[in-house]
């Protein structure tokens, strides 16, 4: 049964191939333009077909000239060729062709388009796609296109696609159409059935005919959902066999008392609130399967993430196993090292701090530890998989703010063990779907919530002039003392530039150093060095200096509970997220914070006036995550370079949310069924699959090298 089943899929693979056919075998494709094709990445029928129109040229409807020139938009005139003219300078003359639709006259300009003449005969009719303008006393078109009106010709809606030098409108088309016609047969549905019918999706002989040429645009629409959905369902698919492939890594941990936890608990000035609870329940059920684990925690900006991280470490501790905890900077490393060897210190825990700061001696002593296995826990930056370190157990890996890392350097740290969990968190929130296709091979686990007490961070739009400055100060300068209280200062340059008006850090610095004199102000950007930024954020948590100037290096997970105000200058420049990132800054511990946005109001363009006030209004940071979202793409918002968003062919992850949640939902199923994809009904799909995944595992690669 299994050969047969093998032999079936042979030959299903075989089908699908069928148009792996070289273009040349196509109506009106010889070499020469088999090179243009090839130039644009089209070698075969099924690149081809799959390159799709960037619009249409809708000649179902046709108008009179003058009905064009009034519309002021791209219509279809029927006409008919009068005559030709050369107008402009001898040496410089370009086609003018004279057209009449049997009320008005008309006339296309034919700049550089002088072949136009063979083309355009004396006599014959033409279809004319293009803008009419009413100019020189006469209807002109200078950019059009034009499809010839033979007698037996119906109008019809034509696929205008992006070209290239060399590639024409019309070759294009015809070698669609042909390839359409000629391979029609070839073409199988790759889909399962049911979803097709579940989702109303067209079979793909349909969808690909529709998506070329259709009869309407009702038709086309439901083709390229039809492609949308089958795109995202294979990658989902994809994501879904990766997953079950990394999960068959066994491990074994003992039972635990949970004595450590316990312990922690009991030390810990408060109580975890009920999601934290939950989510840390999700984690200690992974930690102590038999397989390994990748889970994604996320949780807004201030939802107590660290303590979770925290207590699942002290579990696989426990159980005999080594941690470490990654984070982007050393100014982050730092403190997350400080509050945990805080909050452990009844514990009798060895935990250690990693960084490229630390001097010879002093490193030598943390990889010896960790050789040992004397260091239970060890906190850091990337330093913590250098080649040199060496665990003598780990088990157990958490990256905190991990957007900020390339997906490569996920699988560096879990190389250093034998069989290694893996916990990310960001606080970088993404819509569920969204989270799913970036990250579908990975759990995931959702803190939604505040802690207890926290009031909302109040957030403030005001104009940048001198008068409302001032007032701004004033009213700062009496709350920090009144609440002993801390103020950041965010600016977007270090240093004055010729290129931008934007205020700089170090002008500003000065200035407020005379406002806030007695308070003591600081500053701290990216270019000083880490053991500097540390001191200079020790004086800020201690209230040596009550006042920080800093750029968006304060963006990441500093904890300052003291710090209650935070001012934006040039708050126009920012995108919601980091804003957002910015104000959990504030309001940490359980007083008022507040946030002000400073900018120059009269000078804000559309968008930004929307981003700006939906900052001011809402706090929720996933439902700001998918205002972003809208206003921006995924790519902005998550910083493209480390979205690791797959590229979409055919989808645009903004509106095609919901198709992504139909074909999650369908894959899933579908792998919950029969997710070697053995049944009979499912060879075609079987065959598609197997036939993409080259490219997924290209794609998914080039990511992590
Ligand atoms: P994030 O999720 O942004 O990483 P942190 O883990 O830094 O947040 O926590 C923010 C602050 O809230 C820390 O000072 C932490 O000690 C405190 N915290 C965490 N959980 C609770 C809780 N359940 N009750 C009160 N305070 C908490
Ligand atoms: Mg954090």
């Amino acid at each position: 049964m299994l050969t047969l089943l093998k032999f079936y899929l042979w030959i299903k693979t075989l089908i699908l191939d069928r148009l792996n056919i070289d273009v040349s075998t196509l109506k009106g494709i010889g070499k020469k333009y088999s090179k243009v094709l090839e130039k644009i990445g089209i070698k075969t029928v099924a690149e081809l077909l799959e390159y799709f129109p960037r619009a249409f040229s809708d000649r179902t409807k046709t108008v009179t000239l003058q009905e064009a020139t009034a519309s002021n938009q791209v219509a279809t005139v029927k006409v008919v060729v009068t005559d030709h003219r050369a107008i402009g300078k001898k040496y410089k003359q370009f086609l003018k062709v004279l057209i009449y639709d049997g009320k008005f006259y008309g006339s296309l300009l034919c700049f550089n388009r002088n072949f136009l003449a063979n083309k355009l005969i004396i006599g014959n009719y033409y279809y004319i796609t293009g803008k009419f303008i009413y100019s020189y006393n006469e209807i002109q078109c200078s950019t059009f296109e034009t499809e010839e009106a033979t007698d037996d010709y119906k109008g019809r809606i034509l696929p205008i696609y992006p070209l290239t030098e060399g590639l024409t409108q019309n070759s294009l088309r015809l070698a669609i159409e042909d390839a359409l016609k000629k391979y029609r047969l070839e073409i199988e549905n790759e889909l399962p059935k049911i979803y097709i019918e579940k989702r109303s999706l067209i079979p793909k002989r349909e969808a690909l005919k529709n998506v070329h040429f259709p009869v309407d645009f009702k038709s086309f629409h439901q083709a390229k959902k039809t492609f949308i959905y089958e795109e995202f369902f294979f990658q989902r698919f994809f994501l879904l066999k990766r997953k079950e492939k990394a999960e068959k890594i066994k491990k074994t941990r003992p039972q635990i008392k949970f004595s450590l936890k316990k312990d922690f608990l009991e030390s810990l000035p408060f109580k975890l609130t009920d999601y934290q609870e939950i989510a840390l329940a999700e984690i200690e059920k992974d930690i102590f399967s038999s397989y390994v684990f990748s889970r994604l925690l996320q949780g807004d900006v201030g939802s107590g993430k660290t303590i979770v991280a925290l207590l699942s470490m002290l579990s696989v501790v426990e159980s005999g196993f080594q941690c470490a905890l990654m984070v982007p900077t050393e100014v982050l490393a730092t403190q997350h090292y400080r509050t945990i060897k805080k909050l452990c210190s009844s514990l009798w825990l060895d935990i250690a701090l990693l960084t490229g700061s630390l001097s010879k001696k002093e490193r030598d002593n943390v990889l010896t530890g960790l050789k040992t296995g004397e260091i239970k826990i060890v906190i850091g930056t990337h330093a913590l998989f250098s080649d040199d370190v060496i665990y003598k157990d780990l088990g157990f890996v958490v990256i905190d703010e991990q957007h900020r890392f390339g997906v490569e350097q996920r699988y560096q740290l879990l190389s250093k063990g034998d069989a290694v969990d893996l916990l990310l968190m960001t606080a970088t929130p993404i819509p569920r779907t969204l989270a799913l296709s970036l990250y579908g091979d990975l759990e995931l686990t959702i803190m939604r919530g505040t802690i207890k007490g926290r009031l909302p961070v109040k957030t403030w739009l005001i104009d940048d002039n001198e008068d409302r400055i001032k007032k701004m100060h004033q009213w700062i300068k009496d709350e920090i003392i009144k609440e002993d209280g801390r103020a950041i200062f965010v600016y977007a340059l270090i240093e004055d530039s010729e290129k931008s008006d934007n205020k700089d850090l170090y002008s500003e610095y000065e200035k407020l150093k005379e406002v806030y004199n007695e308070l003591g102000v600081g500053f701290i950007h990216s270019k000083i060095s880490p053991l500097e930024k540390d001191k200079i954020m020790e004086d800020f948590r201690n209230g040596v200096t009550k006042v920080l100037t800093a750029t968006t290096v304060v963006e990441v997970g500093i904890d300052v509970p003291q710090a209650n105000i935070i001012i934006i200058e040039n708050a126009e420049n920012y995108g919601l997220s980091t804003l957002h990132q910015l104000r959990g800054r504030v309001g940490r511990n359980n007083k008022q914070g507040y946030m002000v946005l400073i900018t120059k109001t009269d000078e804000l363009s559309e968008e930004g006036k929307q981003r700006l006030s939906v900052i001011t209004k809402e706090h929720d940071g996933f439902k700001i995550a998918e205002e972003d979202l809208l206003l921006r793409g995924p790519g902005d918002f998550i910083g493209s370079r480390q979205s690791g968003l797959p590229d979409y062919k055919f989808a645009d992850i903004r509106s095609d949310l919901q198709i992504l949640e139909e074909a999650t939902e369908d894959a899933l199923d579908l792998y919950k069924n029969d997710s070697d994809l053995n049944n009979i009904e499912n060879l075609n799909t079987k065959a598609s699959f197997l036939n993409r995944l080259k490219t997924f595992l290209n794609n998914y690669q080039e990511r992590s090298t």
